[in-house]
C-alpha cells in the first residue's frame, strides 16, 4: 500500500507534494515524509511518525525548498511506524520511496552490510537505496543502475529514486504496485494514484508491470522489464477528486454511507432500458461473451469477497449457471480447476488490490473464456488488463471501512446476473420484475437511512462489549460476515458471522448475556429456519438485536430488540440490510472513540499480497 508522490520541476515542489500525500492517505496512514533537492544539490528530508497531518506542519515549521522531491505515506511493513523507518532513505547521495515488498530483502542486506553499507532503518526499502547506490559506482547513470538493481529484487515494488548530485531527473520502476506519471508543461510528475496529481495535470501515462522510466522536466524515457525503449499511451483524465470536505459529516464514513442512494443512482444510470440491462453495460463484446459463459469464478478479497459471495447466491437461482468464490490470496496459490466456459470475475474498489491482480493474470494463462472486474476506479490496473469492466460509480471513497463501494458492487453484480441470465433461462417477466426492483432501490435506501436514530440508541448497549455475533441465511450469510467486518474494523470488537444454520455445531457455546447476537431476518423463504435459530439463542439466554421485515413478526422483549427494516424484493434485501450494520458499527465506533475513517493499522487500497 502506502502512497507515493514525486516531482520534477522549476517550482518550488514541497507543497504539490504534501497536496498529493494528503489524497493518497487513504493507503496508509502510519508514518510520512518527504525529502527535495534544490538546484545547488542541497537535500532536504522531513519524516514524522503518524498522519500526514503531522509532516505538514512539519514542513510549515521548517524551511524547505526544491524543484525535484519524491514523498511518501507509509504503512509498514517491515520495521514498525517510526520516524527512522520513514520514508524516504538515504544512501549517501541517493533517496527512495517504495511501496510494496522486496522479499529477498534479507540476504541483500547481509551482502550489502558486508560490503561496509551501514543500515539505518529496519525497512526492506533500504536495501534498495544501498543497492543503487553500489550500482551506481559502474553503471554510467541512475538509469542504468536502477535497471541493474530491479533485476536483483524479487517482491512487489513500486519505487522513485533521485540522485541529489543530478536534480534534473527521478527514475522510477514499477513492479507489482501501481505508478502513474503525470505530464505537466516544462515539469512532470509520478503518483501512486492520479487523484494525487490532479491539482497540477489531467494528462497521465500509466506505467505497465516491469517498466522503468527516467522522468525530467522536458522528458519521459519508458524502457520495458527487458530495457527496449517503450512508447506507452497519454490518457486524458476525467476523474474529479471531490472527496476533499465531509460537508456537514463528522465523518467520510457517514457522509459516505449517507450518499449510498445517488451513488447508486449514479451506478443504474444509463445502464437500465424498463425490462433488463443493457448490453453494453459491461463493454464492448460482452453479450457474445456472455452467451458462452457457463460458469463464473469470482475472486476478491475483504469487503469485495462478500459481494462475490452475495453474486454466486444470485448467479446460481437467477442467473442459472454455477459459480464459486473464492479469497484471492488462496486462489493464486493453488491450483484450481478451470470449468469449460468460465468467466473470471474480480471486484475491488481500488483496481489495484495486489493478490486480486495477480489472480486475474493467472487466469489469464488459464484457459477462462473472459474476464471481468467490477471496479470503482477508472484507469485502475485490474480495468486495463480485463476483457470487461463494469466501472461502480461510487465516487472516491475516503473512509478505509468500505460503505458505498461495497454497495454498488452489489447493483453491478446484480447487473450481472440479469445480463448472464437472459442467456441462460430468465425470463422476459423476471428480468423486467428485477430491473423494477433495481430501480426502486435508491429510494428504498433512503427509507432505510431513516432508521439511523433507533440504530444510534441501539448502539449504546455494545459500548462495554468484546464479542459479538453476527448471523444470517442464505444471501444474508455474507451479509452478516460484512457486518462483522465493519464492526471488527472500526469499534474493535472482535466479531464473527455464521450461517445461522451452522450455530448448533460449535458456536451456540459462546452464547451468554455478554455475547450480543445481531440477526438480519428479510422475510424470504428461510425465514421460518432462521426464526428457528433465533429461539435455540434464546433458549440459551442471548441478547438479539434483530434487524427484520415488519412481516417477519418479531417482537421486542426483554431479550430481544426489533428494528423493522423496510419491506424489499428479495435480491435487494442484501444490499438493503446492509445499510443498518453500517450504521450500527459506525454509531459503535464513535461510542468507542476510535479513528472511523482511518482504523488503525489498515489501508484502502491493498497493494501488497
Ligand atoms: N515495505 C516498506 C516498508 O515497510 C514499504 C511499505 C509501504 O508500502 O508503505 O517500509
Amino acid at each position: 500500500m502506502c502512497g507515493i508522490v514525486g516531482a520534477v520541476a522549476q517550482r518550488d515542489v514541497v507543497d504539490i507534494l504534501v497536496e498529493g500525500l494528503r489524497r493518497l492517505e487513504y493507503r496508509g496512514y502510519d508514518s510520512a515524509g518527504v525529502a527535495v533537492v534544490n538546484a545547488s544539490g542541497e537535500l532536504t528530508r522531513l519524516r514524522r511518525l503518524g498522519k500526514v497531518k503531522e509532516l505538514a506542519d512539519a514542513v510549515a515549521a521548517t524551511p524547505a525548498t526544491g524543484g525535484t522531491g519524491i514523498a511518501h505515506t507509509r504503512w509498514a511493513t517491515h520495521g514498525e511506524p517510526s520516524e527512522r523507518n520513514a520514508h524516504p532513505h538515504l544512501s549517501s547521495n541517493i533517496t527512495v520511496v517504495h511501496n510494496g515488498i522486496i522479499e529477498n530483502h534479507s540476504p541483500l542486506r547481509d551482502d550489502l552490510k558486508a560490503k561496509g553499507y551501514v543500515f539505518t532503518s529496519d525497512t526492506d526499502t533500504e536495501v534498495i537505496a544501498h543497492l543503487v547506490e553500489e550500482e551506481l559506482k559502474s553503471a554510467g547513470s541512475l538509469l542504468a543502475a536502477v535497471q541493474k538493481t530491479v533485476k536483483q529484487l524479487h517482491g512487489a515494488y513500486g519505487t522513485v529514486l533521485l540522485d541529489k548530485t543530478d536534480p534534473s531527473r527521478v527514475v522510477v520502476a514499477r513492479s507489482g504496485s501501481p505508478l502513474v506519471i503525470g505530464l505537466g508543461i516544462g515539469e512532470n510528475f509520478i503518483a501512486s494514484d492520479q487523484l494525487a496529481l490532479l491539482p497540477v495535470t489531467r494528462r497521465f501515462i500509466f506505467l505497465e508491470e516491469g517498466d522503468v522510466a527516467e522522468i525530467t522536466r522536458h522528458s519521459v524515457s519508458i524502457f520495458d522489464s527487458n530495457g527496449n525503449a517503450v512508447e506507452r499511451e497519454v490518457h486524458e483524465s476525467n476523474v474529479s477528486y471531490d472527496a476533499g470536505d465531509k460537508g456537514q459529516y463528522r465523518h467520510f464514513m457517514l457522509k459516505e454511507i449517507y450518499e449510498q442512494p445517488h451513488a447508486i443512482n449514479n451506478t443504474l444510470e444509463g445502464r437500465l432500458s424498463r425490462d433488463s440491462v443493457l448490453d453494453e453495460t459491461f463493454g464492448n463484446g460482452a453479450a457474445e461473451l456472455f452467451k458462452k459463459v457457463k460458469h463464473v469464478q469470482i475472486v476478491a478479497c475483504g469487503t469485495s469477497y462478500h459481494s462475490g459471495m452475495v453474486a454466486r447466491y444470485w448467479l446460481e437461482s437467477l442467473g442459472g449457471i454455477s459459480c464459486n468464490v473464492e479469497i484471492a490470496s488462496e486462489f493464486r496459490y493453488r491450483k484450481s480447476f478451470v470449468q469449460p466456459n468460465s468467466l473470471l470475475v474480480s471486484i475491488s474498489q481500488s483496481g489495484e488490490t495486489a493478490d486480486t491482480l495477480a489472480a486475474l493474470r493467472l487466469a489469464k494463462e488459464a484457459g477462462y473464456v473472459g474476464s471481468l472486474t467490477i471496479c470503482n476506479v477508472a484507469g485502475s490496473s485490474l480495468v486495463r488488463e480485463s476483457d470487461l469492466a463494469f466501472m461502480t460509480r461510487a465516487g472516491a471513497e475516503i473512509g478505509v471501512a468500505s460503505t458505498k463501494a461495497f454497495i454498488t458492487q452489489l447493483v453491478g453484480l446484480a447487473m450481472l446476473t440479469l445480463a448472464i441470465g437472459k442467456y441462460n433461462g430468465l425470463t422476459d417477466a423476471q428480468q423486467r420484475e428485477l430491473t423494477e426492483a433495481l430501480q426502486s432501490l435508491p429510494g428504498k435506501l433512503e427509507q432505510t437511512l431513516a432508521l439511523a436514530p433507533q440504530i444510534e440508541a441501539l448502539a449504546e448497549e455494545f459500548a462495554d462489549k468484546h464479542h459479538a455475533l453476527f448471523l444470517g441465511r442464505g444471501d444474508q450469510y455474507p451479509i452478516a460476515m460484512e457486518g462483522a467486518l465493519k464492526l471488527k474494523e472500526i469499534s474493535y470488537i472482535h466479531a464473527e458471522a455464521y450461517a445461522a444454520g451452522e450455530l448448533k455445531h460449535g458456536p451456540l457455546a459462546l452464547i451468554d448475556a455478554q455475547m450480543p447476537i445481531i440477526v438480519v431476518a428479510p422475510n424470504n423463504d428461510l425465514l421460518e429456519k432462521l426464526k428457528s435459530n433465533v429461539e435455540e439463542v434464546r433458549a440459551r439466554g442471548g441478547i438479539l438485536y434483530v434487524f427484520a421485515d415488519a412481516d417477519a413478526r418479531f417482537q421486542s422483549d426483554a431479550t430481544m430488540r426489533v428494528i423493522n427494516v423496510p419491506h424489499v424484493a428479495d435480491i435487494l434485501a442484501p444490499i438493503v440490510y446492509t445499510l443498518p450494520l453500517q450504521l450500527l458499527s459506525y454509531y459503535v465506533a464513535i461510542i468507542k472513540g476510535t479513528d472511523v475513517d482511518q482504523p488503525r493499522n489498515l489501508a484502502k487500497s491493498v497493494t501488497v499480497e
